[in-house]
């Protein structure tokens, strides 16, 4: 099914994600950090916006809803177990279910840690999931409000989905979020090669955003914390995975 995807930046170092059917011109936004830049890139393409898709709760994700759903008309989607500190909801969603966008099934997953009630969509036939803070480019989001092994939890269902799939998450931190990841395999090959490129494209002043899901599984530490190897550099070889997904995190908040 024919589906394009536009990164929009937002604020400091936010991205909004348009999914667009190129079939029934049915459009999506993945969060709304602020309407303005929405707005512009949906009148650059012509695009009618129908649907806002919203994954948690912080302000840099929802501060625009109010005025992007005014200036549109378009249909607000959000978790149902996070109904009560979201804007308000056309359409509540829970984790495991599948609705239908522009003829494509996309389905509700439940990633809590970086906040409880955070979902990602996953949308199989545009082959691109919608992480926002949950799964980010070679990062993952703090833990405000879960824990080490809700977030595991999340990611592992995240990991699971075909490596192909193009992972849009919702901020420009890889470049940091580079730094630290060498500090845990400072020796892995395809890490190496990715933070060349992430140097690069920031360099260019380009996005690193989205990435795919085959990379992140390559280079991510976040994903990487039931591999011995990455154990062993802990010196946690017997130690649960998401007890070392917990050393990791804990690394990377005071790096
Ligand atoms: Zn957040
Ligand atoms: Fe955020």
């Amino acid at each position: 099914m024919p589906f394009e995807i536009v990164t929009i930046p937002c604020l400091q170092d936010n991205y909004a994600f348009l999914l667009h059917s190129t079939e029934s011109g049915e459009t999506a936004v993945i969060d709304v950090p602020e309407a303005g830049p929405i707005l512009a890139a949906l009148s650059e393409r012509g695009w009618q916006l129908s649907e806002i898709w919203i994954t948690h709760h912080h302000w840099d994700h929802v501060d625009g809803v109010a005025d992007l759903k005014d200036a549109t008309g378009a249909k607000v989607i959000g978790a149902a177990s996070d109904a009560h500190r979201l804007p308000p909801l056309n359409h509540a969603v829970k984790d495991g279910e599948t609705y239908r966008f522009a003829g494509a099934g996309v389905q509700v997953l439940d990633v809590s840690g970086h906040t409880v009630g955070h979902i990602a969509y996953y949308v199989a036939d545009a082959g691109a999931v919608f992480t926002a803070d949950s799964l980010m480019a070679l990062g993952c989001g703090r833990l405000f409000e879960g824990t080490p092994d809700q977030m595991w939890n999340s990611l592992s269902k995240l990991a699971a989905l075909p490596p192909g799939t193009i992972v849009c998450s919702g901020h420009e931190y890889t470049a940091n979020n580079a730094k630290f990841a060498l500090t845990i395999e400072s020796d892995n090959p395809a890490l190496i090669s990715r933070v060349g490129a992430i140097e690069t494209a920031r360099a260019a002043g380009q996005p690193t955003v989205p990435s795919t899901l085959a990379n992140e599984l390559a280079t991510n530490p976040f994903l990487r914390a039931h591999l011995p190897n990455v154990k062993a550099a802990l010196n946690m070889k017997d130690a649960a995975d998401a007890e070392v997904f917990g050393e990791i995190r804990r690394r990377k908040d005071a790096f």
